[in-house]
């Protein structure tokens, strides 16, 4: 599928907006349009309603070890500072960046990626290599591009050019005296062709993806990606606040209020869908890396002894809950983390990722992550900060107090609350181990729309080939479930049409149009998604029946007009 149609389809038919596109746009925000909108409202609708409000606590669900309830949370976005610190987000929710000096754009370090290059005849010139480096999606042809312009080549001369294997910024400055050694740049003698700069700074042989020169990066410098606000009228430092960057953590640190104010018990689980939000230094790729984001997340709270149990369950049931809607089919993989990847307290993480079509061939991007945090979070809001010592257990991090170095205090403190949990049967006091499916709505929302878009070809009016577009979303999240058209604008037709109209919308969102040719509504109707079309013809006068047609067969059937409200609704709910 061609990003580039489904980008310009979202912005045509108002699923997607850039935000304040008046004024030029803002890197990394986007507004969901009129169809947008309820796309996503249904996707995080169908979300709620299959996690939480329909999960029935009374039975265990295939592949889960017993019987669990279910709850839901609203928490605001801006929390107590002490949060962030507790979290490890203070510390260490950094991406590392690089400045260009000449462009003054900056990127992220590991997002930049280069060929070591050089032109074969200045060879033994004393001409120093050079990273040519890229962050465009076509990196093969611009590094190659860019290759060509540096040494001051034509496209027709690329075979002057040598071009070594593809890395990213930091393998590649790194791996520069692998460079030098290699064969290629040994003259017929046997020795080294090229100069041996490896004394010194790679960066300075770095070509940056936008500039001219070489050697006008920055050293990489970390950068938080939490955004910084300031609470209340005085303004300093000590009211500076942040935006979360996850909603998980208002679930943790209410997790006394929700055991002390409803009967659940362990094992349950606390869901909420929020806002997010993060500096991200490159967004890009659409909607997939926002700086404005929503997210859909659970936390889990089990018995630490069943909790590889409960992660197998919940990374089987988020992948069915995806493939059920309709991302099925080899773009959508689970990949399990391998054992050095994960945490030492965790028995296993897993991301849920899709074959978006704007990355290359191959790759896929994380839709969710099922992550086992075992005791973690809890006892960090309790204890404080934590880190891992010499035997890799975890402990409180802890800091010279000022003025007494031999004297040591917590770097960071918890609540001191006791967020432990007594199971009333055995008396057992334990703190709860956790299981975390955190989904991101706006990355579901985007490869539910990439998997919808379809193309085929239909005849038209006057019976030549068109291509039609159809976005094919499942019926539960298609943001219009049905159309209704009157044949012609006479006869009556319309007031039995708009009737028809007011009963389904009274149940759910429908749409009514009488401009225009039928077969442009219809095609109007499958660019939305819309699943059914109801039309009112001469017919419908004489036996009082309407043709229903379904967008992805074509295929049409007549219902008697006071049986279409429920004929649609057993198709869509
Ligand atoms: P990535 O590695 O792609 O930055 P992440 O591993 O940092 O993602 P998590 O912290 O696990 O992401 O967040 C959980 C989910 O939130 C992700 O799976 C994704 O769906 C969503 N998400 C995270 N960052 C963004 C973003 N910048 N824009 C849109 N969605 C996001």
């Amino acid at each position: 599928m061609d990003m580039d149609k489904l980008v310009s389809l979202c912005k045509r038919r108002g699923f997607l907006f850039q935000s304040s596109e008046i004024y030029g746009g803002l890197n990394g925000f986007w507004d969901y349009g009129p169809l947008g909108v309820e796309l996503k409202r249904n996707i995080k609708e169908a979300w709620w309603q299959d996690m939480v409000r329909g999960h029935d606590e009374l039975s265990t669900p295939a592949g889960a070890p017993e019987a669990y309830e279910m709850t839901g949370l609203d928490c605001t976005i801006i929390m107590h500072p002490q949060v962030w610190k507790v979290s490890g987000h203070y510390d260490l929710f950094c991406d590392m960046m690089v400045d260009c000096k000449a462009t003054k754009k900056r990127y992220r370090y590991d997002q930049i990626k280069g060929r070591w290059a050089f032109r074969k005849d200045q060879v033994g010139t004393g001409k120093p290599p050079v990273f040519v480096t890229t962050v465009a999606e076509e990196f093969d042809a611009d590094i190659e591009r860019r290759a060509l312009k540096y040494f001051n080549l034509r496209s027709k001369q690329a075979d002057q050019l040598d071009l070594g294997e593809l890395m990213s910024l930091p393998q590649g400055i790194s791996a520069q005296h692998g460079y030098f050694e290699s064969e290629t740049y040994y003259d017929a003698e046997g020795k080294p062709a090229l100069t041996d700069y490896s004394s010194d700074t790679p960066l300075n042989h770095v070509l940056a993806p936008e500039a001219n020169e070489v050697g006008t990066l920055t050293e990489p410098r970390e950068f938080n990606l939490m955004f910084k606000t300031i609470v209340g009228a005085m303004g300093t430092e000590e009211d500076a606040a942040f935006l979360r960057p996850e909603t998980a953590q208002g679930i943790f640190v209410n997790f006394k209020n929700v055991l002390d104010s409803t009967r659940v018990k362990v094992p349950f689980g606390i869901a909420q869908i929020g806002k997010s939000f993060r500096n991200e230094i490159t967004p890009r790729n659409f909607t997939f890396r926002s700086r404005e984001f929503e997210q859909m997340e659970i936390e889990f709270f089990c018995h630490p002894n069943a909790s590889r149990k409960w992660y197998e369950y919940w990374r089987d049931r988020r992948m069915k809950w995806y493939t059920d809607l309709g991302l099925a089919g080899e773009r959508l993989i689970m990949r399990e983390h391998a054992a050095d990847e994960l945490s030492h307290y965790s028995v296993g993480t897993a991301d849920i990722e899709y074959a978006f079509p704007f990355l290359p061939e191959g790759e896929y991007g994380e839709l969710e992550g099922i992550a086992h945090r075992g005791d973690f979070d809890l006892r960090s809001h309790m204890e404080g900060k934590l880190v891992k010592n010499a035997e890799g257990c975890l402990e409180v991090e802890m800091v010279p107090v000022e003025g007494k170095p031999d004297k040591l205090r917590p770097k960071h403190r918890g609540s001191g609350r006791d967020l432990t949990y007594r199971d009333e049967v055995t008396n057992e006091k334990f703190v709860p181990h956790v299981i975390e499916p955190s989904s991101g709505a706006d990355r579901a929302t985007l490869a539910f729309l990439c998997e919808a878009y379809y193309e085929d070809e239909q005849p038209d009016e006057k019976g030549e080939m068109q291509t039609r577009v159809v976005m094919r979303f499942h019926p539960r999240i298609a943001p219009i479930k049905a159309a209704v058209f009157p044949l012609v604008k006479k006869d009556g037709l319309p007031e039995i049409a708009q009737e028809i109209y007011r009963k389904l919308k009274a149940k759910f969102s429908a749409f009514y149009d009488e401009k225009g040719a039928v077969g442009r509504r219809y095609r109007r109707q499958d660019e939305a998604g819309t699943p059914y079309c109801i039309t009112v013809d001469g017919q419908t006068l004489t036996d009082n029946t309407v043709t229903i047609r379904d967008r992805d067969t074509l295929e049409q059937w007549r219902v008697k007009v006071d049986e279409v409200v429920e004929e649609i609704s057993k198709r869509v709910m």
